[in-house]
């Protein structure tokens, strides 16, 4: 190849990629990676790229587009990146067992299977246990999809090729839940407030105690005991956990352990009416599995605060905890799992596996292997840093991918 050859081509990847104008800075550089030998004369080879670059800016974009095209064929297919090694895990990793807790209210999306593939990655790399645990707690406001546990269990076999090595109902362990409540009530340490939302808001927003919050435990308890006998309507009572009241962060000051919520839930029907908050039993299921690393999103920070106050009420040990940075897939709209389903009712989409949609299922039906997926989500590496991935270099590992088997 000479080297006019590889001004043009470069100049015309230059150009296309911004906007049909080309820097001949740039191509300078690209042209001088290949002929090092042109050092020695710059000025002819800056004469030479001024002059093709000209040329090239003259052009339509489309036009430049179709004779990089020409000169080479591959120049606008994104290289899939080098796969990053992931960080050792903190901490003692002799007996590491990681969860990953969706709410399975719909399938598995490239995001949660993205957090689920960090968790699997560290149990199996550390020679530990990758727990799968439905978060569904929330019959009201995030009610689970019969159908999705199923689909999670099936798609998370899929994509890692075995069964998580234990899988947890948070709705099968609310009696666990009730019995650690009662003790915090008894230690003074929770306690049942019936202000109104917006009474107990501007009591926490001051830092001040609301009337309940030092009433005598027996108290607490007796309420306690009418919540759970269904004597309260949804609202009118709320167990709270008491925190530190002048906490920065008014969302950790007294954070609401349990609720009345009437409506079914999927697996227990209305067994159950008193329910708790995430962060609650979230926590009391954590220490009962044993879960040793929690590896979750960083929007999950308050989480983790105000977890840690349950924590340390009984003296237990808070696991080592990581946080991941917010992930951003292009190549798909914006779509929330509500957006989805209303597209499918009206139509748009053939089902939730219909390959224009950001689910498993979608992916798969695309022709997405598993190998490449998971490929991919290393590519992503881990850390708290925000990922931006593109659908286009998951396509071109997948490509890879099947060439290579064939
Ligand atoms: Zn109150």
């Amino acid at each position: 190849m000479n080297v006019e050859e590889e001004i043009l081509k470069h100049a015309l990847k230059n150009a296309v990629e911004h906007d049909g104008k080309a820097a001949p800075g740039p191509v300078i550089n690209k042209v001088l990676g290949k002929f090092p030998e042109l050092k020695k004369d710059m000025t002819s080879l800056g004469r030479k790229v001024a002059e093709i670059v000209a040329e090239v800016n003259a052009l339509p974009v489309e036009e430049q587009k179709k004779r990089l095209l020409e000169v080479w064929p591959d120049a606008l297919e994104k290289k899939p990146e080098k796969p990053k090694e992931f960080p050792e895990l903190p901490g003692d990793t002799s007996n590491v067992r990681l969860r990953f807790a969706p709410n399975p209210n719909g399938p598995p999306t490239i995001g949660s299977a993205r957090g689920a593939y960090v968790n699997w990655y560290y149990a199996r790399r550390y020679n530990g246990k990758f727990i799968l645990r439905f978060d569904d707690t929330d019959p009201k406001t995030k009610p689970p999809m019969p159908e999705a546990y199923e689909w999670y269990l099936e798609d998370f076999e899929w994509l890692f090729g075995e069964k998580p090595d234990e899988v947890y109902y948070l709705s099968d362990m609310l009696p666990k839940a009730y019995e650690y409540c009662e003790q915090l009530i008894r230690m003074g340490k929770a306690y049942a407030c019936k202000c109104s939302q917006e009474e107990g808001r501007k009591y926490r927003m001051q830092g001040k105690a609301c009337p309940h919050r030092n009433q005598d435990p027996e108290e607490s308890l007796e309420e306690w005991k009418k919540m759970l006998a269904g004597e309260y309507d949804e609202g009118e009572i709320v167990i709270r956990i008491k925190t530190d009241l002048s906490a920065k962060d008014p969302a950790h000051r007294d954070f609401v352990g349990f609720k009345i919520t009437y409506a079914p839930h999927p697996r227990t029907g209305t067994k159950y009416h008193v329910w708790p908050a995430l962060d609650f039993i979230g926590a009391i299921a954590d220490k009962e599995i044993r879960i040793t690393h929690i590896i979750r999103g960083k929007d999950l920070r308050d989480s983790t605060a105000r977890q840690k106050y349950i924590y340390s009420y009984f003296g237990w040990e808070y696991p080592v905890t990581l946080y991941w940075g917010r992930l951003k897939v292009h190549g798909f709209g914006k779509l929330s799992t509500s957006q989805i389903r209303k597209g499918i009712e009206e139509g748009r989409y053939t089902g939730w596996d219909d390959p224009r949609l950001p689910t498993l299922r979608g992916l798969r039906k695309r022709g997405i292997t598993p190998e490449a997926l998971r490929e991919w989500f290393k590519s992503m590496g881990f850390s708290e840093r925000d990922v931006a991935a593109d659908l286009k270099i998951l396509e071109a590992i997948n490509r890879k991918q099947k060439h290579l088997k064939t």
